[in-house]
């Protein structure tokens, strides 16, 4: 009797050669982490893919809008896992294009992974196609270009059925790239930034700036909606918040209007340069696009990657526009949650005419007007952080226990 399992493909893992098992390990920790809620009973490798079996029979329908979210995932199938027996699969094979609805033509591709099936793949493809076309006198074979492929993998001393196949995120698993910090603030761009390099496979650490004491902490909860509208990525295992709204009063009272965000940009690179360095973190990454406001000029740019010198700063949406971010803010989830306002430090002392295109003469000057050094000193002293259980792959820096929690307020409370 078929049962229905969930099938996994990966395209790029199948590219890294000799890291190709941890890659794949990967995988199947965070598949296992992202369904949890569900009733699986297993998630292993078989060769090439992964298979999810569940204990309740619509576990597997609810499962792949999940698994198409965790990046690795290029594809999912919702197979039959079927005995080697015609009696078993072919009358799958039949269910599974019927679920499928609406096509004109199909082509059905048989894979044996090993010779313990006395049939050829050829010879497969004919019973299947067959059995397909009596079921269905009103659908065709087309092999060139069918609208529906019937797939049949004969593997592990069972036949894999299905035709229903979703695309996934695609990418790398989270936890094979190594740790970013990220710039998250609760607008479109930085989510979006930090959604992007999660697919690429880095364990994302947002840090986020308040405009606490000086403004409520509105923001902050809004970027725990954010992380967690972000969870079934699994990228995100510890949000840090540092409030800043007593430091940008602080330069507001010193520097020139025109170089005020600049500065308080810098200062943020520079606090979550020093996060990074404690987190392990071999990258920042901002929600930065060319031009789109005044501090994304070239030379603002410039201006404020200056300051961070122990690694890169990237800007995965440098070359996006913003409707091309707004789209994929809806797909992965956080449109919502950033369309809400709340005051957060970017509100905070603003100047009504921004300079553009900042001299470096002139920013060295304004840097100067204010003890930068000694209030990224403080500002370390004061930060927070919310964990997230939606990271497997993130593990917390020891070294921040020992270097803040002397001097840290209590960690903030979760929501749930
Ligand atoms: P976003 O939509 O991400 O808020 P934005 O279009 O509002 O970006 P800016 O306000 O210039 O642009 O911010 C540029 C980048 O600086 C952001 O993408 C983010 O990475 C970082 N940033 C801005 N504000 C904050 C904040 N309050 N906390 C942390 N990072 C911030
Ligand atoms: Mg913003």
């Amino acid at each position: 009797m078929a049962s229905r399992v969930c099938l996994v493909h990966y395209h790029e893992i199948g590219l890294k050669g000799k890291n190709r098992k941890t890659f794949e390990d990967q995988l199947v920790a965070n598949l296992r982490l992202a369904l949890r809620s569900l009733q699986v009973s297993s998630v292993r490798r078989i060769s090439g893919h992964i298979m999810v079996t569940f204990s309740s029979p619509e576990a597997p329908f609810e499962a792949v809008g999940l698994i198409r979210q965790v990046p690795g995932v290029a594809r999912v199938s919702l197979a039959f896992r079927c005995l080697q027996d015609p009696d078993d699969y072919l009358p799958a094979a039949v269910e599974a294009l019927g679920e499928v609805g609406g096509c004109g033509s199909f082509k059905v591709q048989a894979k044996r992974s090993n010779t313990d099936y006395p049939l050829h793949t050829i010879e497969l493809n004919r019973q299947i196609g067959s059995a397909l076309c009596e079921a269905f006198p009103d659908r065709s074979v087309d092999v060139h270009d069918p609208d529906v492929e019937v797939r049949a993998l004969f593997n592990e001393g069972s036949a894999f059925i299905y035709a229903a196949s979703e695309r996934g995120v695609g990418g790398l698993p989270v936890g094979t790239a190594g740790k970013c910090v990220s710039l998250f603030s609760n607008g479109f761009d930085s989510p979006v930034a930090t959604w992007m390099m999660g697919r690429r496979g880095a364990t994302m650490v947002p840090v986020h700036f308040s405009g606490r004491p000086m403004t409520s902490d509105g923001s902050e909860w809004l970027c725990q909606d954010l992380v967690r509208a972000l969870g079934p990525e699994g990228a995100v295992g510890r949000l840090y918040v540092v409030p800043f709204g007593q430091c940008q009063r602080d330069i507001a009272l010193v520097v020139p209007q025109s170089l005020r965000i600049l500065m308080y940009r810098r200062l943020m690179y520079a606090v979550a340069e020093r996060i990074a360095l404690v987190e392990g973190a071999k990258a920042l990454v901002t929600g930065e696009s060319l031009g789109q406001v005044a501090s994304q000029t070239l030379d603002n740019i410039r201006a404020t990657s200056e300051v961070v010198t122990a690694m890169p700063v990237l800007r995965p949406l440098i070359g996006s526009d913003k409707q091309e971010i707004i789209e994929r803010a809806k797909a992965i989830g956080t449109y919502d949650i950033s369309s809400q306002t709340a005051p957060d430090c970017c509100t905070l002392f603003m100047p009504r005419r921004p300079e553009t295109h900042a001299k470096p003469a002139q920013v060295a000057e304004a840097w100067g007007l204010f003890d930068h050094d000694a209030m990224v000193e403080g500002l370390l002293r004061t930060v927070e952080y919310v964990d997230f259980d939606t990271c497997g792959a993130y593990r917390p820096p020891a070294r921040w226990r020992e270097r803040h929690d002397a001097l840290a307020p209590a960690p903030l409370p979760d929501e749930g």
